[in-house]
């Protein structure tokens, strides 16, 4: 591994996980695809971390910007998204949704906990109306899945 691409994995790494609301359904339902190699290379790790046997005791830090997740997307520009109106309308419904605020701090566990508790099929539509990767049918896919199993 090269100097630069290790620094760039210890800076992902560095402290607390860092979501936007949406993002916590999003890592969820993540089944490998995203915007860029960079991008899903980064979100592989991510959830490599959250999977892991302490990965549910990982914090994550609820941000109102960019996060971990965004860090290497073609679509970020500086703490903003190329596409900023669309994604605050997303974490707006996604915070209410799962009752979360930013620059607070929950587990991963305890947000897998809120998700089976709050996010039912039909919330998951109404809340993720304007994403373009809905329409793809893999998030309800895995969603539907995620929610038939007991929650640990
Ligand atoms: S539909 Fe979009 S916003 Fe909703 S979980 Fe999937 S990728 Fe995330
Ligand atoms: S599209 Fe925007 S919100 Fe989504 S991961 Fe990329 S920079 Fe972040």
């Amino acid at each position: 591994m090269s100097a630069k691409k290790s620094q760039r994995k210890k800076a992902i790494f560095k402290g607390a996980l860092t979501f936007r609301p949406h993002h916590f359904l999003c890592a969820l339902c993540f089944q490998g695809k995203g915007y860029s190699p960079k991008f899903i290379d980064n979100f592989k790790k991510i959830m490599a971390a959250l999977n892991s046997s302490n990965g549910d005791i990982t914090k994550i830090k609820i941000v109102d910007h960019t996060d971990s997740i965004c860090h290497p997307c073609p679509n970020r520009k500086g703490m903003k998204c190329t596409s900023q109106e669309k994604i605050v309308t997303l974490d707006k419904a996604h915070a209410k949704a799962l009752g979360i605020t930013s620059a607070k701090e929950i587990t991963w566990g305890e947000a897998k906990r809120s998700i089976a508790e709050k996010i039912s099929l039909d919330k998951f539509h109404e809340i993720c109306v304007s994403c373009d990767w809905k329409k793809l049918g893999i998030c309800e896919k895995a969603l539907g899945n995620f929610l038939k199993k007991p929650i640990k």
